[in-house]
Parts: structure tokens; sequence; C-alpha cells
């Protein structure tokens, strides 16, 4: 497979970013990420669509799903531009997941499997760089540098309220394309528990065998 069409699929802190790094460094794809994409674009004018909020930021720091107008556009486009890819935070509902499929054919779609308890552990512990844009836990991974400790910052929507909210969406919206994807057979499971090192050798293994 020169350049393989990748889907990683699991909950907020999953580890998605993480795999998605190795995974586009060592197959040379592209990373697509919506996440990323948005944060970008936090600011953006959307208020002639009418809907609730005017720009993408004031959804996600909700902890809500911008709207799938909105999100398709930034993935028709970016996946438009490339061949293979690693695609991110993308379809988080039934709706664009439908809408996927009539933008390109995937070779492989992974799921990183972690349970709730630790998610909520594990995204509430994160901590960024705003320097580097490196990303820490305070307990599984804290900087040795007591510089970088020292002001290290918490993505607005990790804090607690809005974890528990992001995965309630990711309950409701996002459970139902991974049992869209298992229905259709593809769905590749990975134990998203294990540390990095473990979890990427599986996911290195997956890609290599569907080739
Ligand atoms: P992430 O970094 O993937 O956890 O995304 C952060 C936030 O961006 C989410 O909580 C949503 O508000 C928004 N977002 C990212 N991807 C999507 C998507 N595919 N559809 C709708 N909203 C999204």
């Amino acid at each position: 497979m020169a350049q393989p069409r990748i889907l990683i699929l699991g909950a907020p802190g999953a580890g998605k970013g993480t795999q998605s790094a190795k995974i586009a460094d060592h197959f040379d794809v592209e990373h697509v990420t919506t996440g990323d994409a948005l944060r970008s674009n936090k600011e953006m004018d959307i208020s002639d669509l009418g809907l609730e909020y005017d720009t993408p930021g004031e959804y996600m720091d909700a902890g809500e799903l911008v709207p799938d107008e909105v999100v398709n556009a930034i993935v028709d486009e970016a996946l438009s531009q490339s061949d293979g890819f690693v695609l991110d935070g993308y379809p988080r509902n039934l709706e664009q997941a439908e809408e996927l499929e009539g933008m390109t054919d995937l070779d492989v779609v992974l799921y990183l499997d972690v349970s709730e308890d630790e998610l909520v552990h594990r995204l509430t512990g994160r901590r960024m760089d705003p320097e580097t844009g490196d990303i820490y836990h305070l307990e599984y991974n804290p900087p040795e540098d007591a510089e970088v400790e020292d002001r290290l910052v918490q993505r607005e929507d990790d804090a607690e309220d809005t974890v528990k909210e992001r995965l309630r969406v990711y309950r409701e919206n996002t459970e139902p394309v991974i049992e869209y994807y298992e229905e259709e057979g593809s769905l590749e499971r990975v134990d998203g528990e294990q540390a990095p090192d473990e979890v990427w050798e599986d996911v290195k293994v997956t890609i290599e065998d569907a080739a």
C-alpha cells in the first residue's frame, strides 16, 4: 500500500492525536485533524448559518459539536489535497460518516478502545505548553523542566465539566459511528489502555496487515 487512507476513531482522550502523529510520520501520510483545524479557526464568523452560536469556538468551549456544514467543508477540502492520510476527529456522527463515504474510500478503520474512567483521568490531567504546543499529563507524563511546568495551561475544553459533556456527546453521537463501521465489517479494534508504545505497535501492525 503506497499511501494508505486511514481513519482513526476513539473517544476524546483515547490517544488519537498521539497515534496519528506517529502514523503520519511512519507511513508518510498527512495528518488531517478537525480538532486542530477548528482550534485555528475558533473565531471564524459562521453567523450566516443562523445557528445557535456565531463561531466554532463557542461550540468547542461548550463541549458541543461544531455544525456539520462547517466541519464537512474542512474535511472535504483537506482530503481533496492529499493522497494518503490519517483522519482524526471525524466523523463524529452518522451524518458525517455518510458524508465521508461520498468523499473517499478508506483502507483501514482503527478504533482505540479505552474505558470511560481512564478517559476522564487522562483528559482532566492533560496540560499543554503554550510555547511549544507539546502535550503533558500531570501524573503520567510531567515535564522535567520546572520552567516548562510553571507555564503549562489546560485546554479550556479539558476542564472537568466540559470533559463530562464531551463524553456525553461522544456516547450519544459518535458511538453509533463505531457501530456503523463494525457492522460494515471494517472496524479494527486496538486496546488503547496499553502504554503508548504498545498501542503504536498494534496500530502499525494493523495498518501493515491491511495493505
Ligand atoms: P478534539 O480536539 O478532536 O477533541 O476536538 C475538539 C472540539 O472540536 C470538539 O469538542 C468539537 O467541539 C470540535 N470538533 C472536532 N471535530 C469535530 C467534528 N468532526 N464535528 C463536530 N465538531 C468537531
